[in-house]
């Protein structure tokens, strides 16, 4: 069955973005716009300017007519749940998703550093106190400067950061897992488990060789985990309803939701940054996986993506002081943009404000259903 926004778009003739959010909520059944209003505020507003004539050639350039450039419309989109929040314009909402070439030299780069010590963990890495874990195309390094008392790497096998397969990508986060229930073993209090994948150097990521890395923390979840944790406990005490339930089915409503297995997919309505999308499934299972693949996969295909930052969210390792039941297993990803950029794609508003974000989550949907489609 089409989705309410896929009704209401279909009386429009281009497709509909987020600019257009509030005609797609006038399409919205009431208790899908309920059920949205509990999630999320939008507000609406345009930004004006007066260029001098001298600067129509520039402008018409960059932004493709003048006109467009006079009123640019901005949306403002706000989690009320979990205090999240995205900034959209219109005007680089619209502008195609695909990086343009420029990267060439990336593979160049990539295979001019073959040969450093993630390309020979066993002598050149330190293992930890219990071992390493061999998975089937990866093995676990401790690292070196810790995040925390237990923070280890996963190196994958292929150097190529950017090259990967489905069974990989699988492996890398079972091997992960391994290592986490290794780390609790040794020590039991620790049990709050994290694994983060940055990809290049834009991401973070200070070896270029193919890693992800994980963590297992004491005390509490790290606090972003915990924060969404509580968050979702107040959601139910309100409206007695699963918050995650609700906001995947507020995205499904907009069109916004695509389906592997028992995994949902969706660009996130407050990206933290390009092209948020999140991965949300009942347990860490191989829907889940296959997702995060395809995710990947789509946006380094379709969108040219470089770098990005990926992280994984899911329950304590053993049973805690505060309750974990209902909270999903939940994956983050972002695009960290072109890795020849010199500019930082964060800066004081992102820190310290609300995300300013010119990727448009209708267009990342677009594009993540279609490459579904075609992948049979
Ligand atoms: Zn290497």
């Amino acid at each position: 069955m089409p989705s309410s926004a896929a009704r209401a778009r279909s009386h429009r003739a281009e497709q509909p973005g987020i600019a257009d959010l509030d005609l797609l909520l006038e399409g919205l059944s009431s208790q899908e716009r309920t059920r949205f209003g509990q999630i999320f505020e939008v507000h609406l507003t345009s930004g004006q300017l007066v260029p001098p004539e001298t600067m129509h050639g520039w402008i018409a350039q960059h932004f493709g007519s003048v006109e467009a450039a006079l009123e640019q419309r901005i949306v403002k989109i706000t989690n009320l749940v979990t205090h999240e929040g995205s900034l959209f314009n219109e005007l680089r909402a619209r502008r195609p998703l695909q990086a343009p070439p420029g990267g060439g030299d990336l593979e160049e780069i990539i295979h001019s550093t073959e040969g450093g010590s993630f390309c020979h963990p066993q002598e050149a890495t330190p293992a930890d106190a219990f071992g390493r874990v061999q998975g089937q195309h990866a093995i676990t390094a401790s690292n070196i400067a810790k995040y925390d008392g237990w923070h280890g790497v996963v190196i994958f096998d292929d150097h190529d950061p950017l090259r990967f397969t489905a069974e990989q990508v699988a492996d890398y986060i079972d091997t992960a897992q391994a290592w986490a229930r290794k780390a609790h073993q040794a020590d039991p209090q620790a049990c709050y488990p994290f694994f983060l994948w940055n990809c290049l150097w834009r991401s973070g990521a200070s070896i270029l060789h193919g890693h992800a890395q994980m963590t297992v923390t004491r005390g509490s979840h790290y606090v972003k985990i915990e924060a969404l944790r509580q968050a979702a406990r107040r959601y139910r005490e309100q409206y007695t309803t699963d918050y995650f339930t609700d906001l995947i089915e507020t995205h499904r409503a907009l069109g916004l939701a695509i389906d592997q297995g028992t995994a949902s997919i969706l660009p996130s309505l407050t990206p933290l940054k390009e092209k948020e999308t999140l991965i949300i499934a009942p347990e860490l299972n191989d829907d889940l996986k296959a997702a995060i693949y395809y995710v990947l996969c789509t946006f380094i295909e379709q969108f040219g993506m470089q770098s990005f930052n990926l992280a994984l969210y899911q329950r304590p390792l053993a049973a805690t002081p505060e309750p974990w039941e209902g909270f999903p297993t939940m994956v983050r990803l972002i695009d960290r943009g072109r890795l020849l950029d010199s500019t930082s794609d964060l800066g004081a508003m992102e820190l310290f404000a609300q995300s300013v974000v010119a990727s448009d989550p209708f267009r990342v949907a677009a594009a993540l259903a279609s490459a579904q489609r075609s992948r049979g």
